[in-house]
């Protein structure tokens, strides 16, 4: 996941009830002949980045808007200042995830960075004075889950190919970034409901709306921004959450993450 941690003088922070997964291949393996097979779908409380609402409102064909109001909730983040996104459940027997279908999942190639983690957790960690963010990999034991009994070995390098989790982990760390800055408290005494902040949720989580505000207020032409990269920004909904991440660094934290015309 994209937690973003601050480095401490001792060693990094394991989350209770995980061990931490270093080079050595763990063993694992979900498939449908498991005897737990969906179980892990049901009752989830599932926190939900900005990539993952892109991705699945677009999986369903819904605005982002519509996505947020029917599938997802307001709840508390990592820190006060700025609210966290959750999953809501379908409301009927055993609280199934909204989108399993009888035969898995039906959002497979667009489903939460959680899910296609699962059963690693993954938090990145910032050190100071260096550019990169360290990555580090915590693996679950939770005891309904019988993948850890399969024989099936994988190195992180290896799930990470097989979950197609690149693109995902490239957007969330970058999302760890803006997170990170909106816990220092940048919203400058407004407090929760303020302009800032809506605008900053807009970003974040209705790409559709950040859209159309990008277009009515020519948002675009005021920066200077390489052709190529202007008709990625305008066609495809993640260039514009990366651009979005970058403007709000820029609007609210005057960081020099892009340039003015
Ligand atoms: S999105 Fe798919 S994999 Fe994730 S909990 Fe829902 S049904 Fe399961
Ligand atoms: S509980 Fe574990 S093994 Fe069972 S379906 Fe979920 S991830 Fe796969």
């Amino acid at each position: 996941m994209g937690n973003m941690m601050e480095r401490n003088d001792t060693d990094f922070p394991v989350p209770e009830g995980r061990t931490i997964v270093g080079e050595e291949p763990f063993t694992f393996h979900c498939h449908a002949g498991v005897c737990c097979f969906l179980t892990c779908c049901h009752k989830v409380e599932m926190y939900l980045y900005p990539y993952d609402v892109l991705r699945l409102k677009n999986r369903l064909g819904l605005h982002s808007a519509e996505f947020m109001h029917n599938h997802a909730r307001i709840a508390e983040g990592s820190h006060p200042y700025f609210p966290a996104v959750m999953l809501n459940m379908a409301n009927t027997k055993g609280y199934p995830c909204p989108f399993l279908r009888k035969n898995g999942c039906s959002v497979y190639k667009d489903r939460p960075s959680a899910c296609r983690t699962y059963p690693l957790e993954r938090a990145v960690e910032k050190i100071p004075g260096q550019k990169t963010l360290k990555m580090h990999y915590f693996m679950t034991h939770h005891p309904y889950c019988k993948g850890h009994q399969e024989e099936r070995k994988y190195t992180i390098r290896q799930w990470e190919r097989d979950q197609f989790l690149n693109e995902y982990n490239l957007m969330n760390d970058l999302w760890a970034e803006v997170d990170a800055f909106f816990a220092t408290n940048p919203w400058q005494g407004e407090g929760r409901a303020g302009h800032r902040q809506q605008l900053a949720f807009m970003v974040c989580y209705n790409i559709d709306e950040f859209r159309a505000y990008c277009n009515h207020h020519n948002i675009l032409s005021r920066f200077r921004l390489r052709k190529d990269e202007r008709r990625r920004i305008k066609r495809d909904d993640a260039e514009l959450l990366k651009f979005g991440f970058k403007w709000l660094l820029f609007v609210l934290g005057d960081r020099r993450t892009l340039q003015p015309r």
